[in-house]
């Protein structure tokens, strides 16, 4: 943006920054890198990570936890909309959902369009995430004072293995990187728990990496899932996310009733998409996420 431009010639010119600052999310070999102003509007190194809110020309303000990109203004949408809608349109009346991280608030946001949600429970390890959100992307943590989110600053891990059974219709995985306070996130323990708490008709959704990044995590879900939930609830979607290393993602489904995540009321959802005006989620593309290239269902062994 030509203000952008203006506020980075100016810190130039007062020798406040470097020519180029590049914030790179990185595994051992492959990264994304974004040119951000030198502006850091939010650092603090809380127990569990390292919290960063940047400026970054392309993509506006990015939250960063340990470097790794979470979300950005430009493209938050894609996977927000994404790990919420397909799943709450195709089980049709979800009222009871838990979500395990997510501190940006998007997928509270999102998840609360829907008119019948009754109650969403948010829990959240680290009260600095929530923080840096409401003060510098209020627009994806819009949500937080909605009356029926119950927002917890607590361990998700500890949350589902105290959680009464068959309690929840949707649960939403909003995590970190299988490294540090997300690493029990994956465990099949972890997994057998989120089952345990989903009522009969209930199901889940997890951030699931991506193809071809971090692939064995990715592979590692999809297995776990259908070793709990059974080979034929244990679904894939793919979506796009500029942001996130290889620009492709996915959301691994389990589903503990016997619905088809692919299938929905398309009228409804054309509906829904209209009245909230939304810029990724489509009937078009919930059908499109699920078809799977060749070699992703090689890779799975369909
Ligand atoms: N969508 C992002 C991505 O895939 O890059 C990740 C979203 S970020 C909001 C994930 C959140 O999970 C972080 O705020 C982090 O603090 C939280 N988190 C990590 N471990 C957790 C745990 N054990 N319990 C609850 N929240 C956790």
């Amino acid at each position: 943006p030509a203000e952008l431009r203006e506020q980075f010639k100016k810190y130039m010119k007062e020798g406040r920054i470097e020519r180029n600052v590049w914030l790179t999310d990185k595994d051992e070999n492959i990264a994304l890198s974004l040119r951000h102003t030198g502006e850091v509007l939010y650092d603090e190194r809380t127990p569990y990570q390292h919290v960063k809110v940047l400026n970054t020309y392309a993509f506006g303000k990015t939250l960063t936890l340990d470097n790794m990109i979470m979300c950005t203004e430009k493209d938050e949408f894609h996977y927000h909309e994404m790990m919420s809608h397909p799943l709450m349109m195709a089980h049709g009346n979800v009222k009871n959902v838990l979500v395990i991280g997510g501190g940006d608030g998007g997928v509270v946001r999102e998840v609360l369009r829907h008119d019948g949600v009754e109650k969403v429970t948010m829990v959240e390890i680290d009260g600095k995430v929530v923080e840096a959100a409401r003060l510098h992307l209020p627009q994806i943590a819009v949500a937080f004072d909605d009356p029926r989110l119950d927002l917890r600053i607590e361990d998700g891990i500890k949350f589902v293995a105290d959680a009464p059974a068959g309690t929840y219709d949707l649960i939403v995985v909003d995590s970190t990187d299988p490294i540090g306070p997300a690493e029990g996130l994956f465990s099949e323990t972890f997994y057998r728990n989120c089952h345990r708490i989903l009522n009969d008709n209930g199901a889940m959704i997890v951030q699931g990496e991506a193809p071809r990044f971090n692939e064995q995590v990715f592979l590692d879900i999809h297995q776990t899932l259908k070793n709990i939930f059974g080979p034929k609830n244990a679904h894939i979607m793919l979506f796009h996310v500029p942001t996130y290393p290889t620009g492709v993602w996915s959301g691994q489904i389990g589903v503990k009733g016997s619905f088809n995540p692919a299938e929905f009321d398309e009228v409804k959802a054309s509906e829904f998409c209209r009245a909230h005006q939304l810029k990724y989620y489509s009937p078009e593309i919930h059908k499109a996420s699920f078809v799977l290239p060749p070699y992703v269902k090689e890779m799975i062994g369909r």
